[in-house]
Order: structure tokens, then sequence, then C-alpha cells
């Protein structure tokens, strides 16, 4: 599940790795169970059957043009210069035709995606013909089966069309609905309720005191949520109390198929969650070797036992740390594999020191040149900034025994919003 969990040596005493807290949430969080969810919610859930097509594909013979419906061996000598004339003996439209045959020596007008009458085995195009209405000169000759969209010729009825797994995107949601799903089995979207704390918070749009500051985080959370394929519902943020909490909490528990806080985690004198949410369940708070995020917690809550992960309250450290913790747990629930964001290699376009014993998320901004993709540190490592981390689009990954990445190396990244 997860990578190397060899536990490497710089890593101090007292700490644990990315490894095993990832490891840890990945174990406790099984997929949540799979039920038929309408085939318009189901871009980016994975299919949990296989899809076998229960009709044909196309479902009957149809003109792949507008003209006329024809026995090919009726027009085997016309041509331009010797039209074959024939006696148009009706007219069919797409989805307003009624069963018809037409026999040997006549035509019928027909239009794209109209039934093939019986009896005829080619379509002759307009632009073949001088659009006759009560009988027409044919100006080619067809061969059978000219402009006739065959019964199951795209699907049959029995193929096994969408394997088990596969993630559904427009084109297999297009391929779903031809053939009649209305409702597709698929775990559903993880709902995910995310929580901020902080006395100093207020909602953007609101007044600030001068000693507040907006509350960006939960906002960042909740949108990390929807484009990881789950459910976002975002309360604001919530005060400094355990009370206020411990409410706040009970009351979204019952639409909460995992549960995100940010702040409050550290050691100030106001960091309550850690307090409230041991007397809560189960929550184990951690110090991981990790830089920015480095105070973590992951347990289960009241009975229900839902989980909930509390990041840290300093934009950059949640925000990695629901890319490296949040990010794979929600993929677990939704059966989506891989659980955690490929790496990427690229080539590291200025020097990098790092703190040993600490697996450090350097914010980048990766790009794919003609030589190649190329990832260029950001100025401003600090975890309160928020306008260095939106100019990355990358975090360049450096490893808890390494403390240099040198310009020119070969570095590992985790390109951000990169489906996968
Ligand atoms: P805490 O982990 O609660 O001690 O917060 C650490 C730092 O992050 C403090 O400077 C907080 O003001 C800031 N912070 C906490 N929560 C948020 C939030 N939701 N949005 C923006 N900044 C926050
Ligand atoms: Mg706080």
């Amino acid at each position: 599940m997860a990578e190397a969990r060899v536990r490497p040596s710089s890593v101090p005493d007292g700490l644990i790795t990315v490894e095993d807290h990832l490891e840890r949430i990945l174990r406790a969080l099984g997929p949540l169970e799979a039920y038929d969810q309408p085939v318009v919610e189901s871009l980016g859930l994975p299919l949990h059957e296989n899809l076998i097509a229960p009709i044909d594909l196309p479902r009957f013979d149809n003109s792949a043009m507008d003209g006329y419906a024809v026995r090919a061996e009726d027009v085997a000598d016309a041509s331009a210069s010797s039209p074959v004339t024939l006696p148009v003996v009706g007219e069919i439209h797409a989805g307003g035709a009624k069963p018809f045959a037409i026999s040997a020596g006549t035509a019928v007008k027909i239009m794209t995606g109209a039934p093939v009458p019986r009896g005829a085995d080619a379509v002759v195009p307009y632009e073949q013909t001088n659009r006759g209405s009560a009988s027409v000169e044919i100006r080619t000759a067809v061969q059978a089966g000219a402009n006739v969209r065959t019964t199951g010729s795209d699907v049959q009825a029995g193929d096994l069309v969408l394997s088990a797994g596969t993630v559904l995107g427009p084109r297999e949601i297009g391929l779903l609905a031809s053939l009649g799903s209305g409702r597709v089995r698929a775990r559903p979207r993880p709902r995910v309720v995310v929580l901020s704390t902080g006395n100093e918070l207020r909602d953007p749009g609101t007044h600030l005191e001068y000693d507040s500051i907006y509350d960006g985080n939960s906002y960042m959370l909740a949108a990390s949520v929807r484009a990881a394929g789950a459910i976002a519902y975002r309360v604001g943020a919530v005060a400094d109390d355990a009370r206020v909490l411990r409410d706040a909490l009970a009351e979204q528990l019952v639409r909460a198929d995992l549960v995100v806080t940010s702040g409050g985690v550290s050691e100030g004198d106001k960091d309550i969650v850690k307090q409230t949410l041991t007397e809560l369940g189960t929550v184990q708070f951690d110090k991981v070797a990790m830089q920015p995020g480095k105070p973590q917690g992951f347990g289960t809550l009241f009975e229900e036992e839902t989980p909930i992960i509390t990041l840290p309250g300093n934009p950059v450290s949640a925000y990695v740390s629901f890319e490296v913790f949040v990010l794979p747990a929600i993929r677990r629930m939704m059966g989506r594999t891989p659980y955690r964001r490929p790496m990427v290699h690229a080539v590291l376009a200025s020097d990098i020191q790092s703190k040993p014993g600490f697996r450090q998320y350097v914010r980048g901004f990766f790009e794919v040149t003609h030589r190649g993709a190329k990832v260029t540190p950001i100025q401003g490592h600090e975890s309160h900034r928020m306008g260095a981390l939106a100019k990355a689009n990358a975090l360049i990954v450096v490893g808890e025994d390494e403390t240099a990445l040198n310009m020119g190396d070969t570095v590992r990244t985790l390109v951000l919003d990169r489906p996968f």
C-alpha cells in the first residue's frame, strides 16, 4: 500500500514517518460500499462491475445518410449518364418510422438514423439523385450495405464493453447511456466534512478586526476534496472552544464518511482540537517527520466511529498534508487506484537544502520543455505563505536522508492537479 516502509535512519526518535502515518490511515479506511448511482453522477467513479451490453448498437439497421433506400441490384446499372428511375413508395424519418418493407424495383426516401426498410440493402445519398418525390433518378450504382449502419456492428448484445475498475469519463458515460443504463454500480463519492478551527478566522466577504484573518483553509480543503472526486461539506470556522468544537462535530457526523479539520493541533494554549478529540474518540496525535506538516492526527469519533484526519493550521502545511494523507484516503474510500499520486521525475532548476530526518515537500513549478521535464523551486518556503503556494503546481520530494538536492539533479515531484 505504502512505499518503502524501512524507517530512514535519520528520522529523530519520537517522530513517526510519513509512510507509517499514511499506512495507518489507509489500513483503517475501507472502501465504501458500492451501490447503483445515477449515471449522470458517475463521472470519475470506478465501475464496480463488468458491464455486458444488454442491447446491440446500432440497435437496428439504419441509414448513415439522407437519401433513398434501395435494393443494390436494382441500381447496378445506374450512372450519371444513364440514371435508373425508381418509384418512391414512402418516406422514413428517424424516430418517426413504422415497420416498413419495400419490394423489388422501388425506393423509399430515408433520413439519417431511420431504420432501413426490409427488402432494401443500401442507401443512395441525395447528392447522387435528383431528389425526386414521386419517383427518383438514381445516378450511381451502390454496393449492398452501402450507407447502412448494420445492427450490432459497433457493439453486440453480450459483449463485455467496460470492465470493473474502469474509471468513468465522458466517453464511458456516453456508452453507458447509449446502452440504456440509467444507473451504474459504483462506490459512492465519500462525503467529507471540512472544518477549520481558530478564533481569528473570518469568512471571506465579512469584516476583519485588526487581529483577524480570512479562513482560507476550509475553502482550499473543500476544493481539494472536490478535486479528488469526493463531496465536500464545508463547515465554516469553529472557535477554539472545546464545547463549540464538540457540538459542531456531533452535528456534522450524520453526513460524514470522513471529517477533515485544520488548526488547533500544535502546542499552543488555544490548541484545543487535540485535547477535545482525545476525549471524543480514538484520535491519536503524532509528530510526523515531514516538512511542512509535522503535527498530524488520525482516529475515529463517537460511537459512529467516523474517521477524522486532523491537519495543521498553517495553510501550506494543511495543503501538503491533504495531498499526502487525505487524497489517498479519499481515493481508497472511492476504490480508485493508485491511492497515491505517482511521482514524476524532473530536472531540478536550482539547489535545495533540506533538514535531515524529515521528508520535505518543496513547492515548485513543473513544466515540460523541449529538453524534458523541469521543476523550479519557488522562493519562500515558510508554511504561512499562501501567495507562494498559489504559484506552485508541484511538490518536490526531498527524502529523509537527503540534505541537499542540486541544480541538474533528477528529482521526484508530485505534479499537482493532474488526473491519475
Ligand atoms: P494553528 O495550527 O491553529 O496553531 O494555526 C497555525 C497558523 O495557521 C496560525 O497562524 C493560524 O492563524 C493559521 N491558520 C489556522 N487556520 C487557518 C485557516 N483556516 N485559514 C488561514 N490560516 C489559518
Ligand atoms: Mg489555531
